[in-house]
């Protein structure tokens, strides 16, 4: 059902495609309206294929980026000659680009640190957050599960403290933006279906949350701590008081989504 409303977002990692001639670009350019055109154009004119790639302009500043993986199979011409025709346009700044170790596998080894938002970011494979989650369980048993809950919990309450004091967001509004950021950062599709800042009371649904979604229909008891503590942290500061967060739904014990509830 996903599949119709949500489109899947590859983060630009790199291509893999044997025996084609991959090349990854890096062009500094003017922020101004159709500078991203006339790069296109030439890459086009030349009959270059771009792949994957990503582009980044933030409001009033003069210059952007942008970086993309070609394929440059097939081309009678140098990647200098290319760079030479990218360079020739006065939007453009600076042009650099890498070639692969391996013919055919163009991993991104130009851009560093990752950013979300602005801030520094690393990503990890979910199989990789699933290990990590059943090593501690297997080295430390059920008391594991505070672990994540408090994690959770300070993880929830730094979160609003930076969004009051960066943007100014309260109340619904702030559980609005922090609730769709997770769906832009891939945690889950949170919904939110009830709230009342008089009474205190929340209650969140989410679709395809991570951390259940790891151990999908394979307990007969709600799974979730990390985001439990989350959503208990956030709401914490959101009300301006302690609220307990139980998970009624989960998709671990075989329901549909996750639904958290104050109490
Ligand atoms: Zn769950």
């Amino acid at each position: 059902v996903f599949a119709e409303v949500f489109a899947s977002k590859d983060v630009f990692t790199g291509i893999y495609s044997p025996k084609k001639r991959l090349v990854e670009f890096s062009i500094k350019k003017k922020n101004v309206p159709g500078a991203l055109l006339a790069i296109t154009k030439v890459i086009s004119e030349l009959k270059i294929n771009i792949l994957s790639g990503y582009v980044t302009a933030y409001p009033d500043e003069p210059i952007s980026m942008v970086s993309f993986v070609a394929d440059l199979t097939g081309l009678n011409l140098s990647v200098d000659e290319v760079v030479k025709k990218i360079q020739a346009l006065d939007v453009v700044l600076d042009v650099k680009y890498a070639q692969p170790e391996i013919e055919g596998f163009m991993i991104d080894c130009m851009h560093f640190p990752l950013l979300a938002l602005g801030e520094k970011s690393i990503l990890f494979r979910l199989e990789t957050i699933k290990n990590m989650f059943e090593r501690i369980y297997a080295s430390f048993g059920t008391g594991s599960a505070i672990i994540f809950y408090e994690m959770g919990i300070g993880a929830g309450e730094r979160k609003a403290r930076k969004l009051i004091s960066e943007y100014e967001l309260k109340g619904l509004d702030l559980l609005k933006i922090v609730m769709v950021e997770r769906i832009a950062k891939g945690w889950g599709i949170p919904e939110i279906v009830h709230f009342d800042d008089k009474k205190c009371s929340a209650i969140i649904r989410v679709y395809e949350l991570f951390e259940c979604n790891i151990v999908k229909d394979m307990f007969n008891e709600p799974t979730s701590q990390f985001f439990k503590g989350y959503l208990k942290g956030l709401l914490k500061v959101i009300f301006s008081k302690e609220v307990e967060v139980i998970e009624t739904s989960c998709v671990a014990k075989g329901d549909k989504y996750c639904e958290f509830h104050t109490k």
